[in-house]
């Protein structure tokens, strides 16, 4: 499948990783429009919110829960998820932007692609 996200997935496409683990990845929005601009999402393709199951689902809006948390911005930030092609969903592997206009806060990358430090 030639699928953006999938490829940084596998490794095969850099992106600054900021967290993964065996079913979720977090990394920069290439194109930033906040202070901050994190796309999260399931390493296996979903296209939408509707295709994703109930428990994956639950495990990445938990992860969002810790990001925000070790982040501390418990109380500033925003989720925004582009649902289908009509809302201006580019790339068709469900994820959900997580964005902050917090100033000064240390985003530590852990590497430039998955599998590599
Ligand atoms: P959406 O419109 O919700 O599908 O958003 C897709 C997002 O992916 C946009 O904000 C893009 O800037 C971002 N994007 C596209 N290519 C890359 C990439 N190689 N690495 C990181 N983010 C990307
Ligand atoms: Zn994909």
């Amino acid at each position: 499948m030639n699928c953006l996200f999938c490829k940084i997935a596998a490794g095969n496409s850099p992106a600054k990783i900021f967290y993964d683990d065996k079913e979720i990845m977090i990394f920069a929005d290439i194109m930033p429009r906040a202070e901050i601009h994190l796309l999260v999402c399931p390493k296996a393709h979903y296209k939408t919110l509707l295709d994703i199951p109930d428990d994956l689902l639950m495990k990445v809006i938990n992860r969002i829960r810790v990001l925000a948390t070790e982040l501390g911005l418990e109380d500033n930030f925003r989720l925004i998820l582009n649902n289908g092609a009509h809302s201006g969903q580019i790339v068709e592997h469900l994820h959900f932007h997580f964005m902050s206009n917090a100033p000064n806060v240390d985003l530590r990358f852990k590497s430039q692609s998955i599998g590599k430090s």
